[in-house]
């Protein structure tokens, strides 16, 4: 952090010292939300919740971000940091008190370190459940690395298959070489998914893909590469719920939801690709999905909608 390069973007400034790069992030973490949440995919949320803790800012600016009032609001974010210990406590109480079935750290690509020494002040303390890495995909492979054995489950999404649409629409470069590897890695430390008896996950690789309109997403391209350089077995998350959020009724290439025709398109290339697990949400209701974090306690109003 003297140097900051914890991910893709390598700003070099000292976050030590709270100079802030562009995740416009200090030393301390930025915790935006903490709940149970109950519309991740199935083997994610169980029956009890999966233990989310929002970090806030973000190392992308999606214009259609959802999260956008969290995710790209630094002013009022920067007023939400918390200590370690108050970060490890919030683990326990999402564990303890709300029996869920994981901690779930949502966007916490600017915030490894921080997230390893909250997680190394709960374990003491009692913390016992598995820990899912819920982001982007715009991650350093060697920020990674250093988490190797800390964390469970791996949540990336793998957003684009062109560089331009990142840069233009997520102001992220090179996301697609970023992602890849940083998939890789992933996989490489907890291979494929492995759920217990009520089917949580206790381990493993889960690839979120969210259809765009227009085939932003280059899904076809995304989806070739997972079933031939990953595996044809890695467990897939489509998502069908994108709405114009944010910027995005601005931008005319994502300014509507998906079609039923390009929903049915990356149904069929699920299975010319071979890809048989994982989940699939269904069609409409996509402003169901949309969280809303100036409510207080959670920041959701629907439940998951998925089939497998
Ligand atoms: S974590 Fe933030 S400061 Fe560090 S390299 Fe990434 S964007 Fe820059």
């Amino acid at each position: 952090m003297a140097s900051c390069d914890i991910c893709p973007r390598e700003c070099h400034v000292n976050r030590l010292e709270n100079k802030r790069g562009f995740c416009h992030s200090g030393y301390l973490p930025i915790v935006s939300a903490v709940c149970a949440h109950h519309g991740e995919e199935p083997a994610i949320s169980g029956s009890r919740g999966s233990g989310t803790v929002f970090f806030g800012n973000c190392n992308m600016r999606c214009v259609y971000c959802q999260n956008y009032q969290i995710s790209q609001d630094p002013k009022k974010q920067n007023s939400k940091e918390m200590d370690f210990h108050k970060l490890a406590e919030s683990m326990l109480y999402l564990q303890d008190e709300l029996g869920c079935h994981n901690i779930n750290f949502v966007s916490p690509s600017h915030f490894v370190p921080q997230l390893a020494m909250a997680v190394l002040e709960a374990v003491p303390l009692g913390l016992r459940i598995p820990l899912v890495y819920n982001s982007s995909g715009y991650d350093s492979v060697a920020s990674l690395k250093e988490l190797d054995g800390i964390i469970s489950v791996y949540l990336p999404d793998l957003r684009y298959a062109s560089d331009k649409w990142a840069r233009k629409f997520s102001h992220a470069r090179n996301y697609v070489e970023h992602a890849r590897a940083a998939i890789e890695e992933m996989y490489r430390q907890v291979g494929e998914l492995v759920v217990d008896q009520s089917g949580v996950a206790q381990q493993g690789l889960i690839v979120r893909h969210l259809i765009l309109p227009n085939n932003i997403a280059g899904s076809e391209e995304s989806l070739t590469w997972l079933a031939s350089e990953v595996s044809p077995a890695v467990t897939v998350s489509i998502m069908a719920q994108y709405y114009p959020s944010h910027k995005a009724p601005l931008k005319c290439l994502l300014s509507r939801t998906i079609s039923q025709s390009e929903y049915d398109e990356v149904l069929k290339l699920l299975d010319e690709e071979g890809l048989e697990n994982g989940w699939v949400q269904e069609m409409g209701a996509a402003e169901n999905y949309l969280p809303d974090f100036d409510r207080e306690g959670y920041p959701f109003s629907a439940s998951a909608n998925m089939k497998r």
